[in-house]
């Protein structure tokens, strides 16, 4: 069964079905099924030779690229977990998270955006940091052939012992509410579950997938190029968004799928009126994270020639939870982020984890295979996020329709309670967003004697624009009910971010007046 695949298994298994197809394209060079494999093989020996094995933890600190597969690859063929690391994260973030998950090797770049990763470590945040690969140029074409042909037999033995519930991975958490975690996944839920979401999104082989979410995230690493190998589609990195280079990329190598924020296709859409061009190759496009207007999804389909649009939801502590099926309606996608994958059971639930009705407002909890096995070096937070019955309390708030579609209204952490009312920060942004002088609206609760709480907005006015707080609040009382409407709004001319791109409405919440 697909549970008990790794991901070098499905790299292995790619290459026996699919060998010189193109298993990557990057930068015009192709790169067959075959050379992956090899290549992948050519790093797990290099890795053996620098004591990489099956406790092992590698590192891998760089944009998305040929090398990252490759190197992720290798040391899991070594049973090895990879740990990857965000590449907005700093020097402290970055040497915080080497330390705690005890890495012995790190993978990374000198020249990408200006950023010498090596340079940013003090070697004192590293004790466990035994050797730094740099995939770049001379450096890594000498770490490749020192693997090369050596050791196979070992490789083999090594391989053999990788199964489907050995750790793939240690990924960290976004650290939107709180300090990232480290999570710990199993390689068998990881293509199981990836397996699942290629058919429900429509991956096909010999699909060109263009990939410009980050690979140290769940949607560019596993709901990208993992899903891409177990699918026989051909894996485009792009290490950074810049929406010219990506129309051009389309029209050259005739891209059929592109997962991404909502902003990525509105850019694609004035990338196009700009210039004609030729987009007819796309097919599906995926996203998550961010509401999608109906508008949008149409203008998706009319004007980029989308098949269909795809909307998702999931948390690095499971992957992927629920996707919009093929037969959704375009309001579906919009408002909804679907139904639950194959063998993912979900309920929305009260407090004592009873499951609510249709439409019910409660907390989404999700059982099955595809829960992580738990957070790294921390049995308290376990215990705290995973029942005894295997439920993952995942701390988003939602609600189920009659249909079994799941819609998300919030995170728990950031809701507060108005004179006995629930507002939910998320919901009340994208009412304020309506605002045409407004580009970007943040909301908290802040503490009130009559009220208990009320909102406080930050906004971002649009460029050109002066924002009036009072004209903002006037303006709010007509689009929202009354205990929705923020108390207090403050102009700023920017919002406090983590590495994720997600507002830290906990930073917010102790900025002062
Ligand atoms: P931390 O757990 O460290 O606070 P995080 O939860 O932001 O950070 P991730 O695992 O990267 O870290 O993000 C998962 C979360 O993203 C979900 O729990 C949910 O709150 C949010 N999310 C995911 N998909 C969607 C979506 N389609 N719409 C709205 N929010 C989403
Ligand atoms: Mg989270």
């Amino acid at each position: 069964t697909l549970l008990a695949r790794t991901i070098p298994h499905a790299a292995q298994a790619a290459a026996a079905r699919w060998g010189d197809k193109p298993a990557l394209i990057e930068n015009g060079t192709t790169v067959s099924y075959n050379q992956l494999w090899a290549e992948a093989r050519a790093v797990a020996s290099s890795c053996l030779a620098k004591g990489v094995g099956p406790q092992s933890r590698v590192a891998i600190w760089a944009p998305n690229c040929r090398e990252w597969i490759v190197a992720t690859l290798g040391a899991q063929i070594c049973g090895a977990a990879i740990v990857p690391l965000n590449t907005r994260l700093k020097g402290r973030e970055a040497g915080d998270i080497l330390r705690r998950a005890k890495v012995s090797v790190l993978f990374t770049v000198k020249e990408f955006l200006g950023c010498d990763y090596p340079a940013l470590l003090k070697d004192e945040d590293t004790p466990d940091l035994a050797h730094t690969v740099l995939m770049e140029g001379d450096h890594w074409q000498a770490f490749l052939n020192e693997g090369q042909g050596a050791g196979d037999d070992r490789l083999d033995g090594l391989l053999a012992q990788v199964t489907g519930e050995t750790i793939s991975d240690i990924m960290f958490t976004s650290g939107t509410t709180g300090a990232p975690k480290g999570v710990l996944s199993v390689h068998g839920a990881v293509v199981k579950m990836f397996y699942d979401w290629g058919e429900r999104v429509d991956v096909r082989e010999g699909d060109r997938f263009l990939i410009v979410n980050p690979f140290f995230h769940t949607f560019g690493y596993k709901a990208g190029w993992v899903a891409c190998l177990v699918r026989g589609a051909t894996i485009l990195p792009m290490p950074v968004f810049d929406a010219a280079k990506l129309a051009d990329m389309i029209e050259r190598e005739k891209v059929n799928f592109i997962p991404g924020a909502p902003t990525i296709y509105q850019m694609l859409l004035i990338e196009q009126e700009k210039a004609s061009r030729d987009f007819s190759s796309l097919r599906v496009a995926v996203t998550g994270a961010a509401p999608v207007p109906p508008s949008l999804i149409y203008r998706m389909k009319n004007e980029l020639g989308m098949e269909r649009v795809v909307n998702g939801y999931g948390m690095t502590e499971h992957g992927c939870v629920c996707m919009t099926p093929a037969e959704a309606s375009v309001d579906q996608i919009s408002a909804s982020i679907g139904t639950p994958l194959p063998d993912v059971e979900v309920v929305c639930a009260d407090e004592n984890g009873n499951p609510l009705g249709p439409d019910q407002s409660g907390e989404f909890w999700v059982r099955g295979y595809g829960v992580m096995r738990g957070y790294l070096d921390d049995p308290e937070a376990t215990a705290e996020t995973i029942t005894p019955d295997g439920w993952l309390r995942t701390g988003d708030i939602g609600r189920i329709d009659a249909n079994g579609y799941m819609f998300i209204t919030d995170r728990m952490k950031d809701m507060y309670i108005s004179g006995g009312f629930n507002c939910y920060p998320a919901e009340i942004e994208k009412l304020l967003n309506d605002h045409p002088g407004i580009e970007v609206a943040a909301v908290v609760g802040m503490d009130d004697e009559r009220m208990g709480e009320v909102g406080k907005a930050f906004v971002i006015p649009r460029a050109g624009v002066e924002l009036d707080p009072a004209e903002v609040i006037a303006w709010a009382r007509e689009a929202m009910a009354n205990y929705k409407v923020p108390r207090k709004v403050v102009i700023v001319s920017d919002l406090p971010r983590n590495a994720a791109g997600k507002v830290l409405r906990n930073a917010l919440r102790e900025v002062a007046d």
